[in-house]
């Protein structure tokens, strides 16, 4: 070990941080981890997990409509937003527990305090304290980013202080068109607050498929969340009523809550990168290799501060991957094509592979399977939805290249297709599948028209 105090110093103990430091600790190394804030990143304590507890949540109004046309009376239903957070909270810092336990059983030794790198091989702690680590690991994720600041921005909340609030909006304005965007917007309609959705773009979900976006927005629409396009927010003021919003296009609408959704920047800022030569690229993540180094050959980095792939799954694997390839002799690469992801907007997208537009820029015959129908349940609740299906399929090697499911349980479905894609499964391996039936995913292995050929197919 030389002169240092430990093989590794893990900045950030978030979803990829965790990983890295705990399987690096398996391979023997001494290994520390400095977090800022609370132990387990993003995901666990203001991200994917409390998130999917508040859908779960929102989902019950649904089901409480939808019971009638099923024989139920539900009666009257209330719902108290302070016992769901009191009870995520709880959740949470069960969780937050859980992952400080690994930890330490693993010999980590954890500090709580911000760190920032001094030099290649040493790490400053807030306290002063200074530790000599033979490899560094940038693990610091990324925060919300509310772009241009507006007249008014003391008014505006992003998803971290969404979790928090004392009390569910009566009326809330959602600016964003991500899934972050999208996500609290089904939320909060659930729940029973009347919702507006602002996005400068035509349509929400900027890089899906072109139909998953129209044909969410038309649900979302159906589900009374209005969405409003080509706007921003210009301006908020504050008056008796509520929060007086001003639209780019001079409409005004008034709410009780404004909240951005309009991106995330790495943490890159403050850290001593640029001291220790650090390459940051121009959209602020860490520029890596394919091993997560950068460009200083002992410091690595993983997760969102790198700007790849930014999903919890995805930093996790980078986390191990670093470990194996530096401690534990494996140099392992990570794939970052076809990596399934969700949205759990109600109803739900589950996306796995390129969406139409990308098979047709990348391959040279693309066919494409699609349908839109009505799932079984709305027959008798009445409830106005269709769920859509679609699959891109490489007309010269017949793989499935893609699949796009909007409806119930899209994001549980989707990681089953997943695994036949990354096997290389072709449409004639999805046809081979005999049904389950009657679910809505019989679809996937029963669609025989081709809705589009592109390329040599179509030119034939
Ligand atoms: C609202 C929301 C919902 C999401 N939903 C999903 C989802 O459903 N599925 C999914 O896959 N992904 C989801 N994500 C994305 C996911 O949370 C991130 O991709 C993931 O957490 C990235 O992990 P990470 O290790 O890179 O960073 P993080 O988990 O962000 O961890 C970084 C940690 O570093 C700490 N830190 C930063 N700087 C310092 C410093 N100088 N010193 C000490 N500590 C520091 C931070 O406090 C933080 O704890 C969601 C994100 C948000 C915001």
């Amino acid at each position: 070990m030389g002169d240092h105090d430990v093989d590794l110093f893990v900045i950030g103990a978030g979803s990829g941080g965790v990983r890295a430091a705990r399987v690096a600790a398996g391979y023997g190394a001494r290994v520390m981890i400095a977090e800022e804030y609370r132990v387990g990143g993003t995901c666990v304590i203001r991200g994917c997990v409390p998130k999917k507890l508040l859908v779960y949540a929102s989902r019950f109004s649904d089901e409480f409509e939808d019971a009638a046309g099923y024989g139920w009376s539900v009666g009257k239903v209330t719902f108290d937003w302070a016992t769901l957070i009191a009870n995520k909270d709880r959740e949470i810092a069960r969780l937050e527990a859980a992952y400080t336990t690994t930890l330490e059983r693993h010999n980590v030794e954890i500090v709580k305090s911000r760190a920032t790198i001094e030099d290649v091989h040493t790490v400053r702690l807030a306290t002063g304290a200074r530790i000599r680590a033979e490899t560094i690991l940038v693990a610091t994720g990324a925060r919300p980013h509310h772009g241009t600041p507006i007249a008014g921005e003391k008014y505006v909340i992003s998803s971290n202080e969404a979790f928090h609030l004392k009390k569910m909006p009566r009326r809330i304005l959602i600016q964003g068109g991500g899934y972050i965007a999208v996500e609290f917007a089904s939320i909060f309609n659930g729940l029973g607050s009347e919702v507006t959705l602002v996005y400068r773009g035509e349509k929400i979900l900027r890089g899906f498929d072109e139909d998953v976006r129209e044909h969410l927005m038309r649900e979302l629409g159906l589900r009374g969340i209005k969405v409003l396009t080509h706007k921003i927010v210009k301006c908020i003021e504050k008056v008796d009523r509520g929060l007086d919003v001003a639209l780019s296009d001079n409409a005004q609408i008034i709410v009780d809550l404004t909240m951005f959704a309009t991106g995330r920047r790495p943490n890159v800022e403050g850290l001593g990168l640029e001291r220790a030569g650090v390459k940051i690229s121009e959209r602020n993540g860490i520029v890596v290799d394919a091993y997560s180094k950068t460009s200083i050959p002992n410091i690595y980095a993983v997760g969102d501060v790198t700007d790849r792939v930014n999903l919890t799954p995805v930093a996790i694997r980078e986390g191990h991957a670093f470990a194996d390839t530096v401690f534990g002799g494996k140099p392992t690469r990570v794939d970052h094509s076809n990596v399934p992801t969700a949205v759990f907007s109600e109803p739900e997208v589950g996306v796995v592979g390129l969406s139409e537009a990308q098979a047709v820029e990348k391959l040279d015959t693309v066919d494409i399977y699609k349908n839109s129908f009505r799932p079984m349940k709305a027959t008798l609740s009445g409830r106005d939805t269709r769920v859509f299906m679609k699959l891109v399929v490489d007309g010269n090697t017949n793989k499935v290249v893609g699949c796009h499911i909007v409806g119930p349980d899209a994001a549980e479905l989707v990681q089953v297709v997943a695994i036949a894609i990354t096997m290389g499964a072709t449409k004639a391996d999805f046809d081979a599948t005999m049904a389950v039936h009657p679910t809505a995913a019989e679809e996937l292995v029963t669609m025989r028209e081709k809705a589009i050929s592109y390329g040599r197919a179509a030119a034939e």
